[in-house]
């Protein structure tokens, strides 16, 4: 009997976490790329792997925070303020989402998603044989004010809560487990259940397992629209006007899905938050965690020989050019947490930026598209793409084997918007 085809669209993690399950479930996948697979925001980024994320971005008090950031030009967030529909609809879902009953609701459904996600790298990891760098070392939340750690302390104890440990450290026990770093904080929050990984060495490994298994790449190949009949879409038609037939077909396009995603009338508010990270190969010291600096919102992230910064959230459409300001300001946070290194040690690094793809209620698009029986989405992860990606690929690859899947939440349907 011939396979089921199913046809992803972007070789982002999210694509290749949809594609690594269904590839194992017996699909004939082929796996469709607008740019080189690489380009896109799965590679240079922290690579951080975070059940302490139970707080989506839309919180209260985000809004009021992201005001104050926004006449700062060196501060982690900005959004160019312009006249489209699209980002006004989302800055307005983004302001009513961001409520305590939200936080509440989502808080128990990202740990779901993000500890089975922990648990599906593992698996990655030892089944397949695959080296990505991933360390489960646990996560400090490096605080420089009494104000950021009593905040960081309060979401500490939600995440208890909800059954994510987390610990309230002292400078001192911090400098116990890391004693080479000298780190300037009023303390910080440790959450042992986090990891992290080199995101670029976990693509290439993925993209090698699935091409030896017979899962097919295209590249260099924008899919631009769907045909249709009346309960499915039939073809998937390239931008220069070539056309793929499948059974199934998925849309993981990252920043840009909710443009292909529109052509089959399915509505998916997405920005993109253009963010940045800085690589600094072989420096004197690498810490044994990774952290993030909490007020500053920069990441830190050990690799093999490299240490990785990375940070800045800006709401300016798809366009991939670097704001020196925001650079200049996350590379002053560095030097501030971080007094053993200096603005110089900075200055010769390669930048990397990436595009996430972020919904204005913080929470990813995962499952079937209503109109259509055989469309379906994985995006929207924004800033937890690595950490959440594994989970849903599985629910895609589930619900369109078995109608279901036990892992999938109305939170986080694609058609909450239409
Ligand atoms: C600075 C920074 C640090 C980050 N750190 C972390 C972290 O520590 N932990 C974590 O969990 N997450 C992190 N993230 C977020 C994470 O990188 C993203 O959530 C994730 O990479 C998004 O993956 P994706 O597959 O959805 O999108 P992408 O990786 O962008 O892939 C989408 C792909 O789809 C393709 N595409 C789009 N439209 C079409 C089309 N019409 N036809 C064909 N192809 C198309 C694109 O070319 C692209 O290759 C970070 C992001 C940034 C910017």
């Amino acid at each position: 009997m011939p396979k089921n085809r199913a046809l992803i669209i972007g070789a982002g993690i999210a694509g290749i976490s949809a594609a690594y399950y269904l590839n194992k479930a017996g699909f004939e996948v082929t796996v469709i790329d607008k740019e080189s697979g690489r380009n896109n925001c799965s590679y240079g980024n922290a690579g951080m792997i975070v059940p302490s994320h139970i707080i989506p971005l839309a919180s209260p008090g985000m809004i009021s925070k992201g005001l104050r950031w926004m006449l700062n030009a060196e501060s982690p967030f900005y959004i160019r303020p312009r006249m489209n529909l699209d980002l006004i609809y989302w800055a307005w879902k983004f302001r009513k989402s961001s409520t305590e009953k939200h936080v509440r609701e989502s808080g128990p459904v990202l740990r779901d998603l993000l500890l089975k996600s922990r648990e599906l790298l593992i698996e990655i990891e030892e089944n397949e044989n695959l080296e990505f760098q991933f360390k489960k070392n646990g996560l400090f939340m490096f605080c420089n004010t009494q104000k950021g750690l009593d905040t960081e302390a309060e979401t500490a104890y939600k995440a208890q809560d909800l059954g994510v440990p987390a610990k309230v450290l002292t400078p001192a026990e911090v400098k116990n487990k890391e004693p080479g770093f000298d780190f300037r904080i009023t303390g910080a929050v440790y959450y042992p259940l986090d990891a992290h990984l080199h995101p670029g060495s976990l693509m290439n490994g993925l993209k090698k397992l699935l091409n030896s298994r017979g899962v097919s790449f295209i590249y260099d190949t924008k899919i631009s629209r769907f045909e249709s009949d009346s309960t499915k879409i039939t073809t998937a038609t390239s931008s220069d006007g070539l056309t793929w037939k499948a059974d199934y077909f998925i849309i993981c396009g990252g920043a840009w899905s909710a443009e292909l995603a529109k052509t089959s009338g399915l509505k998916i508010p997405l920005q993109a938050g253009k963010g940045y990270s800085i690589t600094l190969n072989e420096p004197s010291l690498i810490p044994e965690n990774c952290g993030i600096f909490a007020e500053a919102k920069v990441t830190m992230t050990p690799m093999d020989h490299a240490l990785r910064f990375g940070g800045t959230m800006e709401i300016v459409g798809t366009d991939r050019r670097i704001n020196t300001k925001k650079l200049t300001g996350l590379k002053k946070s560095v030097c501030n947490y971080l007094p053993q290194i200096n603005m110089a040690d900075l200055e010769t690094e390669t930048i990397w930026v990436g595009l996430r793809p972020c919904s204005p209620d913080g929470m990813p698009y995962v499952g079937a598209a209503m109109k259509f029986n055989n469309l379906f989405v994985s995006t929207g992860h924004a800033m937890m793409g690595m950490s959440l990606a594994p989970a849903s690929g599985l629910i895609i690859s589930e619900m369109i084997s078995n109608g279901r899947s036990d892992l999938y939440h109305q939170k986080i349907d694609p058609n909450r918007y239409n």
